[in-house]
Parts: C-alpha cells; sequence; structure tokens
C-alpha cells in the first residue's frame, strides 16, 4: 500500500495508472461499516484508494471536531489488510482563502442541514476537491447517511461529473445499533439507550409490513419508543427527500437523529 500526504503526492502516484479507480472517502477510526465499503471497491475496480481525513469545514462550532476518533496506526493496518492500493492521509485539504461548494438544493437546508447549518457546505466542497484529486470511476457511500448521499449524487450530476456513485447498505452490529466512528463516545448505558434508534426503525418497518402506510401513525410509534432521548427529527420522505403522508414501497426513506447523552447519532432505513 502507498501513503500519499498531499494531492501533489497522490497525482504522482496515480497520474501514469491507466487502470480504473475505485473510491472510499472517510474520516477514519475505520470500522466494518467502512470495511463493507473498501471491500466492493476491491471487488468492483483495479485499484482502490481511500482517504481518511477529519474535514474541518463540516463541523458546526461546538461540535466534536477536536475529539473525533484518530487511529492512524490501526486505520492503516485496516487498509493495508482489506488491499487498499493507495491511502491518501492529507494533513490539509484547503489555502488559506477558498471558493466553497453551497448545499443550496431544498434537500440541503432540511433535516440534517437544519440541523447542523453549513454542514453539507463543508461536506460537498471537501467531497468535490476528493473527487478531482482522486479521478475515480467509482465512488463508495454508505446509505446510513443517506441525505449526504443524496446531495453528492446531485452535485456530481449538477457538476457533469463522469463519476458513479455507488450507495452501499448500512452495517450494524449483531443487536441492531449502526456502525458509526462516534459510537465509542457512548458508555455501556448510552449504548443502551442509543438501540432505540434502531428499534425505532424495526417498528416502522413492521407496521409497513403489516399494512399501515400512514407517516404519522409510524412516526408516533417511533417517538414513543425514543422516549426518553432528546429527538431532532423522526421523518418520512421519498428518495428526493420530499415529506410524504403516506408510504410509498420502494420510494421512502425513514430517518431518526438524536441525542444520546452529548452524542448525537442518526440512523435510517430505505424501504
Ligand atoms: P465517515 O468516516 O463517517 O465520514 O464515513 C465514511 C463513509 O462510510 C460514508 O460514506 C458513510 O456513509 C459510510 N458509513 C459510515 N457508517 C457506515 C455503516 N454503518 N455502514 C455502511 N457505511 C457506513
Amino acid at each position: 500500500m502507498r501513503v500519499a500526504r498531499t494531492v501533489k503526492e497522490l497525482r504522482e502516484i496515480l497520474d501514469c495508472e491507466s487502470r480504473r479507480i475505485g473510491f472510499v472517502p472517510t474520516m477514519g477510526a475505520l470500522h466494518i461499516g467502512h470495511r463493507s465499503l473498501i471491500e466492493a471497491a476491491r471487488r468492483e475496480n483495479e485499484v482502490v484508494v481511500v482517504s481518511i481525513y477529519v474535514n474541518p469545514t463540516q463541523f458546526l462550532a461546538g461540535e466534536d471536531l477536536s475529539k473525533y476518533p484518530r487511529r492512524e496506526e490501526a486505520d492503516f493496518k485496516i487498509c493495508e489488510l482489506s488491499g487498499v492500493d493507495v491511502l491518501f492521509y492529507p494533513e490539509s485539504m484547503y489555502e488559506a482563502d477558498e471558493v466553497s461548494v453551497c448545499a443550496s438544493a431544498v434537500r440541503g437546508y432540511i433535516l440534517e442541514g437544519a440541523s447542523r447549518p453549513g454542514h453539507f457546505d463543508g461536506m460537498l466542497t471537501v467531497v468535490l476537491k476528493l473527487l478531482n484529486a482522486v479521478r475515480p470511476s467509482k465512488v463508495y457511500f454508505g446509505k446510513k447517511d443517506a441525505q449526504q448521499l443524496a446531495l453528492i449524487t446531485q452535485m456530481v450530476r449538477n457538476f457533469n461529473m463522469n463519476i458513479e456513485i455507488v450507495p452501499m447498505e448500512t452495517v450494524r452490529e449483531k443487536d441492531g445499533l449502526a456502525l458509526s466512528s462516534r459510537n465509542i463516545y457512548l458508555d455501556t448505558i448510552q449504548r443502551t439507550e442509543a438501540l432505540k434508534l434502531s428499534s425505532s426503525l424495526k417498528e416502522a418497518s413492521k407496521m409497513v409490513m403489516q399494512g399501515n402506510r400512514n407517516s404519522s401513525e409510524l412516526q408516533k410509534a417511533m417517538l414513543a419508543i425514543l422516549e426518553p432521548l432528546e429527538v431532532e427529527y423522526v421523518a418520512i420522505v421519498n428518495r428526493a427527500f420530499e415529506s410524504i403522508s403516506e408510504v410509498v414501497i420502494g420510494d421512502t426513506i425513514v430517518l431518526v437523529a438524536t441525542r444520546v447523552g452529548v452524542t448525537r447519532l442518526i440512523d435510517n432505513v430505505w424501504m
């Protein structure tokens, strides 16, 4: 595995590469969810590039930027063992003065965009920079960050970028908890509380399977399970992120965001 610390070093490695590149952008503290993306990239491409960069511009003031887990040594090992060809591990992706991408579509302002104003601008900006630096054929993103995935798909389409976006299923612990680098913030009691997110989504799925498609009833049932957590939103939207009053199988995402202690967790299920 080769390691590049700057875009210049990365381009020196990749400029002589004519094979198809699969790319997995991450913020590190790699877990099995990340590994599922890397393994898919390995299966489907000749060259696999992973980036690890905790992007400061997508954190709001007061968020967990300074304490976000950094696991350089373990992450290197995981990448090496997963057959990554090139690890891009930049110190910074920014110059002193920058233009940035604005997540100006409606779906940039709702849900995560409303809870974390500016987050998606920073996220899209760094993803655009990373995609231009790596120039992959395929790039892999988790459905766990559903709104992020939708905005990146839109950016790639809007900016006529010739890149295939591959959405990947959410990997969970056996008990249902969606894997997240932020789970390490949870103590034992909070971890049990955090299971309420996946339980509430499971209940919504069960109700839909039993024939109840009514969004308000699903939301009510989910909120009852989520109690006493501080819920930021429980939303039922179509794939375009428009609110819907009835679930349509094949075109629905049910999303939840809560705090467990000070830790903010999100999860969703695609129906
Ligand atoms: P992050 O390091 O949190 O920025 O995540 C990097 C990529 O991994 C994003 O595309 C995430 O959506 C994806 N990801 C994070 N958690 C999971 C998970 N539990 N299952 C599948 N993909 C995930």
